[in-house]
């Protein structure tokens, strides 16, 4: 059912406890870890618990989730300290786009000038 955890999913392994992660905040929604292989001084995913593909099928499902996810990803820029200089919220969609882990997450980039328009 939508949602609901998936045994294959590594994201669902990291919200169970089953791999793993730095974890930076956790909600009853949410949880928010470093990524492992960063692309910035902070690179952070705020993930829902429950799983949905990709952040738009999570925000059709669930929006107050959805706002929860980017809520916590202000938050995380708040800790971080990354205001300030500015920060990036991605919501890579589809493979095309280079999305890797099909369970919805915003990564959360600062601490480094960024460019734009992203490669
Ligand atoms: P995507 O490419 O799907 O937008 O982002 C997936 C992200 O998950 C990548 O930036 C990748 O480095 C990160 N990632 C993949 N496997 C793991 C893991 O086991 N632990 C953590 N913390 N991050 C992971």
């Amino acid at each position: 059912m939508a949602g609901e955890q998936q045994a294959d999913c590594l994201f669902c392994k990291i919200v169970a406890g089953e791999i793993p992660a730095t974890i930076v905040r956790e909600t009853d929604t949410t949880v928010a870890f470093r990524d492992i292989n960063p692309h910035a001084p902070t690179h952070v995913l705020v993930i829902p618990k429950a799983h949905y593909p990709d952040a738009a099928s999570l925000a059709a499902a669930e929006p107050g989730v959805a706002a929860d996810v980017l809520r916590e990803a202000g938050q995380v820029a708040i800790d971080e300290k990354i205001v300030d200089s500015g920060y990036r919220l991605v919501l890579n969609t589809g493979s095309g786009a280079g999305q890797t882990v099909f369970h919805a997450h915003a990564h959360v980039l600062g601490g480094r000038g960024l460019n734009w328009p992203p490669g």
